[in-house]
């Protein structure tokens, strides 16, 4: 395997010497931008991770459609065995397309190392049975994931490990809740529906002081709005489904930390096997190119839509990081350089009216997810919800108007006008 890290930090011996207009760049900064630690998220995003030489010279990375690698002879086999190689070996361990992005992902989060995996699930899933043993304890907040509940109810209470539910950013809950055998804190920022944002160094600190990992789902954030790992987190999770991959066109996970703690995280992989196939690997490092200048749109997106709705008669009130009477905005303020798409916001209606606003958005496709250039909408009483009772509702603070919008990279005047025009029909 090539050590890609020093293979980019080097300038090509040539690239004084190319034509082209001269700018005054001073040696200095010449150099800094081939530090991968230096570099500006939108130079990660395009560049980290990439092997400056491919075959033929070709600028992109090739995907490896491969179930398998062959060895020219026996002592290669026997020195592979022996770790005196470091090669891939079975489609099931490796593949050379998904070691490009999880070091670009690695660059980008500013962690050792990364993974892939099928899906966001599939990443959450396989590091929890990697990191715990039966018996032990972990502590979730209580609006996670959906699905990531169900895993741990379902699943993991099989194995005989036990849970506990805290209520999120609840630091003296969180203190509260550790036990002698609490393994791990998992929690998502922000979070699910109601954008809530967890003070990172604040629960690391008090995770550290107990021997407890602490692992965030950082899906909504993404690394360009929220650097989890500089602020103590663990181990970082995502559906790279949502902004990773960015255009609403693949399934994939990642979760990013520690060699330490990553390694017994692959290994688990290794024989679950819920890996990405080099197809989708590569459609999402594709993506990640264009990660820094998508969250710049659609920062900017979430930023204008949230301001124009709190202003709205029909609006009974609006979630938003970015916003001054969100409950975590000093937070926000204070760890993330952007707070996303996502803008949640009850409508002063009923489920009726709730519907017809929805039915009459042009723009916005009314689907699950979130991330993708296209806008998403969605009620969560009928995409996630139907099933509950209305008190099992209420439990989780999920009223009959409430609309969860995805902002994607459209235009910021043709979406407002087409939430403007669709809350006419309320
Ligand atoms: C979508 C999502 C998941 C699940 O990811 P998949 O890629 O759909 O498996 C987990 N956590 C969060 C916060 C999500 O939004």
């Amino acid at each position: 395997m090539p050590e890609p890290l020093s293979a980019i930090a080097e300038p090509r011996p040539d690239s004084d010497k190319r034509p082209g207009p001269t700018r005054p760049i001073r040696k200095m900064d010449f150099k800094m931008a081939y530090e991968p630690s230096k570099r500006g998220p939108a130079t990660s995003s395009v560049h980290g991770g990439e092997l400056r030489q491919q075959e033929a010279n070709a600028i992109t990375t090739p995907i490896y459609q491969t179930s398998t690698f062959w060895f020219q002879n026996s002592q290669e086999v026997i020195d592979y065995q022996e770790g005196k190689t470091d090669r891939e070996e079975y489609g099931r361990y490796g593949n050379p397309t998904w070691r490009a992005v999880e070091r670009k992902l690695s660059e980008l989060e500013r962690g050792e190392e990364s993974i892939l995996f099928a899906s966001g699930m599939c990443a959450a899933t396989t590091t929890f049975l990697a990191m715990l043993p039966s018996g032990s304890h972990m502590i979730v907040t209580s609006d996670c994931y959906r699905r990531t509940r169900q895993f741990i109810d379902e699943y993991l209470s099989r194995m005989g490990v036990e849970v506990s539910i805290i209520e999120p950013s609840n630091l003296d809950a969180f203190e509260a809740a550790i036990k002698k055998n609490t393994v791990l804190f998992f929690t998502e920022s922000p979070t699910n529906p109601y954008l809530r944002v967890t003070d990172v160094t604040a629960f690391s600190e008090l995770a550290r002081a107990h021997n407890v990992k602490l692992i965030m789902d950082s899906t909504f954030a993404t690394p360009v709005n929220h650097r989890t790992i500089e602020e103590g987190a663990d181990l970082v999770i995502h559906s790279a489904t949502k902004y990773l991959a960015g255009h609403n066109d693949l399934l994939a996970g990642t979760v990013t930390g520690s060699r330490e703690a990553i390694e017994p995280i692959r290994k688990a992989l290794g024989v679950l096997g819920g890996i990405i196939d080099s197809h989708g690997a590569w459609l999402l490092l594709r993506g990640l190119k264009t990660l820094s200048i998508r969250m710049e749109r659609h920062n900017a997106n979430g930023n204008a839509m949230s301001r124009f709705l709190e202003e709205h008669p029909k609006i009974r009130r609006v979630w938003y990081p970015g916003l001054e009477s969100h409950p975590d905005h000093a937070i926000a303020k204070r760890s993330m350089s952007g707070y996303g798409g996502v803008v949640t916001f009850e409508i002063d209606t009923n489920l009726e009216g709730a519907i017809r606003f929805i039915d009459s958005t042009r723009i916005p496709y009314q689907a699950p997810s979130l991330g993708g250039v296209e806008s998403l909408i969605e009620l969560p009483v009928t995409m996630s919800f139907w099933d509950y009772s209305p008190e099992q509702r209420q439990a989780w603070g999920i009223t009959d108007s409430l609309v969860r919008l995805a902002c994607g990279i459209e235009s910021e005047e043709d979406l407002i006008g087409d939430i403007d025009q669709a809350l006419k029909s309320v």
